[in-house]
């Protein structure tokens, strides 16, 4: 396996260092520190993993977690109404709602309820559009985990290269493109028309860094990667008992010259740049 791994873990602790210094600093100049809220509306076994890695990782680093638990059938406007709270509420500094919400709640709407200065997910349209002016203090986790994937590789000059994101969700896709963009990059952002076109193998073969966020096992061909491209598979998959990506890992590796491994590449990340909004938010509102 000539590629060498890009794993999310030895970058995450770096970043966890500055985080635990700064709220040091933070704590001894205002007497308190930031505060995390985690809105879970009913039951879902894949936000249960999420949360727990969560709350570890807060109370690691000295950041207060609380986990609001609400009922599965609340209504919507209910719902809005205890997000009004938490915008309120003057010791909480960041919130969270996890997804999925239940089918009768529209989660977009939701998202433009909560605070932008407490939205540390960016799922806020205003924050969302500091993205596009290149001004946004706080970025959508994923995106920004893969970024800093791409800045722990040795001696990589952004500037000019060609990439390809695969996926072109809101909270992945679309901000990892316009980050890419505000450094430079020509970016492609291929999605399930490309898929359906059955041009995302030309599209893979030409890019330099290829990222890819859609959630389907094997979606990208090994053969496919070109030499020494820089791969980072964001994707989660359950394949027979085993986590995978969506990147043909194996042959993939003996093109590239970095690769994420599956889990273990871009996961352990996510939950540190959430912590690093929340000391952001705590900071924009202090
Ligand atoms: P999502 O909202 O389902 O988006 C998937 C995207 O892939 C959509 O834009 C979809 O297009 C596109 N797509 C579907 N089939 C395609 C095909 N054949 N070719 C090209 N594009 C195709 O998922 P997400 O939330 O972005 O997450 C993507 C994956 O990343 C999932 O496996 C998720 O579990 C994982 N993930 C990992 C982390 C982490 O921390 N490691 C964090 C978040 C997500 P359409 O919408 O047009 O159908």
């Amino acid at each position: 396996m000539p590629a060498k791994l890009l794993e999310g873990k030895s970058v995450a602790l770096k970043i966890k260092e500055n985080i635990r210094a700064e709220i040091e600093t933070l704590k001894s100049k205002y007497g308190f520190g930031p505060k995390l809220v985690s809105v879970q509306v009913g039951e879902n076994s894949a936000s249960e993993i999420y949360i727990k890695s969560q709350e570890k990782t807060a109370r690691d680093l000295g950041i207060d977690y609380e986990l609001k638990k609400i009922a599965a059938d609340i209504k919507q406007d209910e719902l809005i109404k205890a997000i009004e709270l938490l915008n309120k509420g003057k010791s909480v500094n960041g919130i969270i709602i996890q997804m999925p919400l239940p089918q009768h709640i529209d989660a977009k709407l939701i998202s433009r309820y909560i605070s932008p200065l407490k939205d540390i997910e960016a799922v806020h349209p205003q924050n969302m559009g500091e993205i596009i002016f290149g001004t946004a203090k706080v970025l959508p986790c994923t995106a920004a985990a893969c970024m800093e994937l791409l800045n722990s590789v040795p001696e990589l000059e952004l500037y000019g290269k060609e990439a390809v994101v695969v996926g072109h969700s809101e909270i992945v896709g679309k901000p990892l493109a316009l980050l890419l963009l505000n450094k430079f990059v020509t970016t492609t952002v291929c999605h399930i028309a490309t898929g359906k076109r059955g041009t995302l193998p030309e599209f893979v073969k030409k890019a330099e860094i290829l990222i890819v966020a859609v959630g389907k096992a094997g979606l990208v061909k090994g053969d496919w990667i070109k030499e020494g491209a820089i791969v980072i598979d964001v994707g989660i998959n359950r394949v027979e008992g085993k986590i995978v990506g969506d990147v043909e890992f194996d042959r993939a590796a003996e093109k590239a010259s970095y690769i994420t491994p599956v889990p273990g590449g871009v996961g352990p990340l996510t939950v540190t740049i959430l912590m690093r909004n929340v000391v952001e938010a705590f900071k924009q509102q202090a």
